[in-house]
């Protein structure tokens, strides 16, 4: 099967919301009047993002959720991607499987797939997505105010957990390590909380390296600090069955280490200013979203942990960063 063949069969379907889709040489889309297009990229190599077993069908889900959960954080609704897909060799039983994963989480979202580019060299998968925002209205990492709250979406820490078991670091029981798993490879992408917020959150990202690493992002953009309450942050790690089985310092450790720096979580972190607790709250039931107060912006420049007691916790909690 050559190139074209290969573009023909997985990943060409006729497309409604964008004018042209795969097949000229640009796609062409069509945002509606008072909108701002919001873009973003996120690239996946093997050995580096995934392991080179890892199930094709969840590598598809997981490419293009990254990219969704991007324009998330942005409070921007997905209109259509691209796909730019470096293949050592043309496997079928491979391309149907990731095609497979990718087309079920762009139909999930009514984002089309509308180009790319396709060659063949180590696996690499780069996806760049398209969403759409009202002008003036996409949420940013500039926003924070000081006296304004701090949340999360959803959980924290499970995907590194299953990352350390996976590299053989810790042991696991079977089905702590399978649904752990579940979250490292099949990320949500928190698209309806995103919109959800539009007008609420004076900031907003995506954690995707790791909760501390990526809330400072946010701090310094917005020129504040942070105080965090690391017991909530550290609570909401859903394998809690497998922090309490074992007991003693190791745990609290690992713990702390896999939600406050664990990476590929893709959450949400946002802050909202305290008077708009009740749309927050209302935000995050209309979007099935839980979402979770962990802390309080600050004037001071950096971060404050802080344990139950309100006792400082020592920050050595560093997030994902590619050349550290
Ligand atoms: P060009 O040579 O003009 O860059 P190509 O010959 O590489 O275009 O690709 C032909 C068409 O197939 C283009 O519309 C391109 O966007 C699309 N395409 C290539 N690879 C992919 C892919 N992996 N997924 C979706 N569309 C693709
Ligand atoms: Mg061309």
């Amino acid at each position: 099967m050559g190139e074209f063949d290969l573009i023909a069969r997985y990943f060409t379907r006729p497309v409604r919301r964008a004018a042209l889709g795969v097949g000229d040489d640009c796609a062409l889309l069509a945002p509606a009047p008072g909108m701002q297009l919001a873009v973003s990229s996120d690239m996946l190599v093997e050995g580096r993002h995934f392991f080179a077993d890892v199930d094709p069908e969840a590598l598809g889900h997981k490419a293009l959720a990254v990219n969704l959960s991007d324009l998330a954080a942005c409070g921007a609704r997905p209109l259509a991607f691209t796909l730019a897909l470096a293949l050592p060799r043309v496997d079928e039983t491979w391309l149907a499987g990731f095609s497979r994963g990718l087309w079920a989480l762009a139909d999930e979202h009514g984002c089309e797939l509308v180009g790319g580019d396709t060659t063949q060299g180590p696996l690499n998968i780069c996806i760049t997505v398209f969403g759409e925002v009202p002008t003036g209205q996409a949420l940013l990492r500039s926003g924070a105010r000081p006296g304004d709250d701090i949340y999360v979406s959803g959980t924290l820490g499970d995907a590194r957990l299953a990352l350390e078991a996976l590299l053989g670091h810790i042991t696991l029981p079977g089905d702590v390590l399978a649904r752990a798993r579940q979250r490292l490879e099949r990320p949500t992408p928190r698209v309806a909380l995103g919109l959800a917020l539009r007008g609420v959150a004076s900031s907003a990202m995506d954690v995707s390296d790791g909760l501390l690493g990526d809330l400072t992002h946010i701090l310094t953009a917005s020129g504040t600090g942070a105080l965090i309450h690391t017991e909530i942050a550290s609570d909401l790690i859903a394998e809690k069955a497998y922090k309490s089985s074992d007991s003693g310092h190791f745990d609290l450790e690992m713990t702390r280490q896999c939600t406050l720096a664990g990476g590929d979580d893709y959450e949400l972190a946002f802050t909202a200013p305290p008077d708009r607790r009740s749309a927050v709250a209302a935000a995050a039931q209309a979007s099935h979203t839980p979402v979770t107060r962990i802390g309080t912006v600050l004037a001071q420049p950096g971060l404050q942990l802080v344990d139950a007691a309100g006792a400082p916790v020592p920050h050595r909690y560093a997030s994902f960063n590619h050349f550290a």
